[in-house]
């Protein structure tokens, strides 16, 4: 099992057999999940902490969830009960989290770089749970496990991005992952809401949504970020749904047996009209939550085994 740090900060930098290994493992836990089998003490006598200083449902819950499955204590800070709120500095918290003894240190922040300025700080394995603009490595990998259960693989597949690219950090961990892994990554989305430098990534530039989708194997919708957004970057919702949010139309341009999906938390009639999110046959949102679970198992697991005995 080869991973090239102590922590996962970002999928920029991981190379095929990393992100490899990470998805075999992660999908031997996913059927391990399914067969009711989950109770394992890998983790026994590790502490995990979940500090969270911005909101979540889905991330918080699994990585909880995948650290309470390998056996180890979980604590889970949110930052209204936390010091953090009295004016302590993260650094400081960091220090707190030290004395503590903590083995993983998983974090969200609204500032990029946040967790990787924890990492230099602890002596714990810290796992970006998402920072700023920057990057949702866990995110990605879940999207691609869920992606290659539905498609085989993920060479060669034609994976569609749509919607707020600019705000959005799944996005940067799936254009990391999805082009190291071979994939051919489309982003749609209108030009103030896609970066300037976006092709220097890779990955081809659509403003029309049909066009972008023409022979699409996944569709992968995004959040409008409005919290990040300083405003003015889309008229309306109304207007937004029109040229840019997902229904049936606009979806019969991409391959007639691609998948769709979101990260969440969706904003239904946004940008993905709510029939189609919830289309059993086409609608792979409620698998990634399954697979959100699995792969922290997985990351939770590789870091683990670097970790020191008895700290
Ligand atoms: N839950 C994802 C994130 O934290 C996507 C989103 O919020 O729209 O980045």
């Amino acid at each position: 099992m080869s991973h090239p740090s102590k922590h996962l900060l970002a999928i920029e930098g991981l190379e095929p057999p990393h992100i490899g290994d990470l998805l075999d493992l992660a999908e031997s836990y996913a059927l391990l999940n399914r067969s009711g089998k989950t109770q394992r003490d890998l983790l026994k006598g590790r502490t995990l902490i979940n500090l969270f200083f911005e909101d979540s449902t889905r991330t918080r819950t699994s990585f909880e969830l995948a650290g309470k499955r390998l056996g180890a204590d979980v604590i889970n800070m949110s930052v209204s009960t936390s010091s953090v709120n009295k004016g302590e500095t993260l650094l400081d918290t960091a220090s707190t989290l030290n004395a503590m003894h903590c083995d993983l240190l998983v974090i969200r922040h609204a500032q990029s770089g946040a967790p990787a300025l924890l990492s230099q700080k602890v002596d714990a394995a810290v796992i970006n749970a998402g920072d700023g603009t920057h990057e949702h490595p866990t995110q990605a990998l879940l999207d691609a496990l869920t992606i290659r259960r539905h498609k085989g693989r993920l060479e060669g597949l034609v994976v569609a991005i749509c919607g707020d690219i600019t705000h959005s950090r799944v996005a940067r961990s799936n254009v990391h992952l999805l082009t190291t892994m071979g994939s051919r990554v489309r982003l749609i989305g209108p030009p103030t809401l896609i970066p300037a430098d976006a092709d220097r990534l890779g990955v081809e530039v659509f403003h029309d949504m049909k066009k972008g989708l023409a022979g699409a194997d996944v569709v992968m919708m995004l959040r409008l970020q409005k919290e990040r957004m300083a405003g003015g970057l889309v008229p309306s919702a109304r207007e937004f749904f029109r040229f840019y949010g997902l229904d049936a139309e606009k979806l019969a341009h991409a391959k007639p047996d691609s998948i769709v999906m979101h990260p969440g938390p969706m904003n239904r009639g946004v940008e993905i009209d709510s029939a189609i999110a919830d289309d059993p046959v086409r609608s792979v949102i409620g698998e990634q939550v399954e697979m959100g679970v699995a792969c922290r198992m997985a990351v939770l697991d590789v870091l683990a085994r670097r970790l020191p005995r008895n700290r």
